[in-house]
């Protein structure tokens, strides 16, 4: 079969024939429809040093898509051929006190589809049967494709109560984006994102945004000003990994305010503490997605109306990932998705 390879220890990827995934007992091979191009899989591709010492070679990366079931191992129920599914990306270990628990997604000894283990650009995956989800009749399959990162967004934005509050989104990425959209569907009041890229921006407003802003050119307070916001933020959902952005919004949040933190900052970030202390905020790490609480909690806000599907700027054959990689790289673009059935 074809699949998306790291073959070698420098930028790139390769399309490559390779054998078909043999499935344990305990497996689901699926037949990879759409798969999404994750920002881990722009580091895989450009090499950077977070990939080069994560990521064994060679390996089929990805780990965002959707696709049918073609067969399940001897020991798996309740899944059967011709189902439509995605995977969650995050194999955990099944036996730590977390896992036991049910926190799932709180295991120490977490495998990630793609970065650890086989990934999912190409025409068949073997999955764990614990990390299947069945997708509900109805979901449209390019979003179904990019639950993954839609799991970001839904977990680090449900970490809160929402419901009438101010909510400020450092980065408006894809998952900034979405988040967005979530944050109003939820029922915040005022949604504010901040971004340096124009383009970006654009896409948060047309996902729900309140107010967006460039803040090389702005201030955050300006527009609380203008907003007529008394107080500070109530939600912070930092979604950059930029230091700046999160010291931004410790100065922007009231005093209370929770954030929740999904931006993977590249290196340690001084912060004032004291704001911190005095302001009295919380401030949680977010890592993936609840198992399976954020995927019912997906599920169910689009059957009941949200619509994220703005986000899904691009679309290409697998065979012209190379342009799909291109245009993640250049910043102007949502979610990239590759097909493996054209
Ligand atoms: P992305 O890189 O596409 O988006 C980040 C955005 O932040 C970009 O649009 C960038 O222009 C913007 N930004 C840069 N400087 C800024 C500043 N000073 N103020 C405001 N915005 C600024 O990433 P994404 O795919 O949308 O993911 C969002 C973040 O979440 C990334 O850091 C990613 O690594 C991380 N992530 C974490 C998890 C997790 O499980 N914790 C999972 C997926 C992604
Ligand atoms: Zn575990």
């Amino acid at each position: 079969m074809k699949a998306l390879v790291k073959l070698r220890s420098e930028p790139g990827l390769w399309m490559q024939d390779v054998p078909e995934p043999e499935i344990g007992i305990n497996d689901v091979l699926i037949k990879v429809e759409k798969t999404g191009i994750c920002g881990t899989d722009l580091h895989i591709y450009n090499w950077d040093a977070w990939a080069r010492k994560t990521i064994p070679v060679p390996m089929v990366v990805g780990h965002e898509f959707v696709g049918e079931i073609v067969a399940v191992g001897s020991n798996v129920h309740d899944f059967y051929a011709g189902e439509i599914v995605s995977g969650e990306g995050h194999v955990v270990c099944g036996h730590c006190r977390n896992c036991l628990a049910g926190r799932r997604h709180l295991c120490a000894d977490t495998k990630g589809i793609g970065v650890n283990r086989t990934g999912a650009f190409a025409e068949y995956i073997s999955v764990p049967q614990t990390n299947v989800w069945h997708h509900a009749p109805g979901i449209d399959h390019e979003v179904a494709s990019i639950f993954d990162p839609f799991g970001n967004a839904v977990h680090t934005a449900l970490s809160f109560d929402l419901l009438g509050e101010d909510i400020l989104i450092t980065g408006a990425g894809p998952i900034g984006c979405m988040a967005a959209a979530v944050v109003k569907h939820a029922g915040a009041r005022y949604v504010v994102v901040t971004d340096v890229n124009p383009w970006r921006l654009e896409l948060a407003r047309s996902m729900g945004a309140t107010r967006v802003v460039d803040v090389r050119t702005q201030s955050i307070a300006e527009v609380q000003k203008e907003l007529g916001m008394k107080e500070g933020f109530d939600v912070g959902l930092e979604m950059s990994g930029n230091a700046q952005a999160f010291q931004d919004m410790l100065a922007a949040m009231c005093h209370g305010g929770k954030i929740a933190m999904l931006g993977i900052p590249s290196q340690p970030i001084a912060i004032d503490w004291n704001t911190v202390i005095f302001n009295m905020l919380t401030i949680k790490g977010i890592y993936g997605r609840e198992m399976y609480e954020t995927w019912y909690k997906m599920t169910v806000m689009l059957q009941g109306g949200l619509d994220i599907s703005k986000v899904i700027t691009h679309r290409y054959p697998a065979a012209d990932f190379e342009q799909g990689f291109a245009v993640m790289n250049s910043g102007e673009s949502g979610k990239v998705i590759l097909d493996w059935t054209s």
